[in-house]
């Protein structure tokens, strides 16, 4: 009996081991954080790298979507500009040159054409599309557009404490305490700063 209790927990201790063995991400390897979603997964967890491959193509697919900044719902295309490492953060759009776009696979000048267009004309989408494509957390297009009611610019929205944030009406406190860690990581902070040096506008219309 005591033998065969040994043999299961054996049993059940290497098969623990194996789980934590692959609890890395596939896309970059980095070790997951969490727990698996079922015990018996052979990975689980989220993986904490920000600059995961499938986290910066979905930012980049957020940015140029319809109700954000309107570039471009072809994601095979934006995927590509991804992995060719064309762009990889929003702000790089706005470097993109139409030679360079007329070279990507399926395109062809007079598209690459109307590409680079719908990237300049998205500059002047405004503040409550910018805010809807940063993909910052708990801040989908309902609450970029509170936020964009509160405050005339990005950088007056970022300047706001947690405090000044989660007194304003129908700002929750997660949504507060989102905005604020966004705007607290300096690699966002500089992200900030070149999408208004590329021209984007980041003020309420
Ligand atoms: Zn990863």
């Amino acid at each position: 009996m005591l033998k065969w209790l040994d043999k299961l927990f054996a049993r059940s201790a290497g098969a623990t081991t194996e789980i934590s063995a692959t609890r890395v991400c596939p896309e970059c390897g980095s070790r997951l954080i969490g727990e698996p979603a079922a015990p018996d997964a052979a990975a689980g967890g989220s993986c904490p790298n920000p600059d995961c491959p499938p986290r910066v193509r979905q930012r980049v697919i957020l940015w140029a979507s319809k109700d954000a900044m309107d570039i471009s719902n072809d994601t095979a295309l934006l995927e590509q500009l991804v992995r060719r490492g064309l762009v990889l953060d929003v702000a790089e759009f706005y470097r993109l040159k139409v030679k360079e776009l007329a070279a990507l696979d399926g395109m062809d000048p007079d598209r690459a054409k109307v590409f680079w267009d719908a990237i300049h004309a998205s500059k002047s989408r405004g503040l409550f599309c910018v805010l809807f494509g940063l993909g910052i957390p708990q801040i989908g297009s309902g609450e970029a557009e509170i936020l964009a009611g509160h405050f005339a610019s990005l950088e007056a929205l970022f300047a706001a404490d947690f405090q000044q944030l989660s007194r304003l009406t129908g700002v929750s406190e997660a949504m507060a305490r989102c905005v604020v860690r966004w705007a607290d990581d300096p690699v966002n902070r500089k992200l900030v700063r070149r999408l208004r040096r590329a021209g984007v506008k980041l003020e309420r219309d």
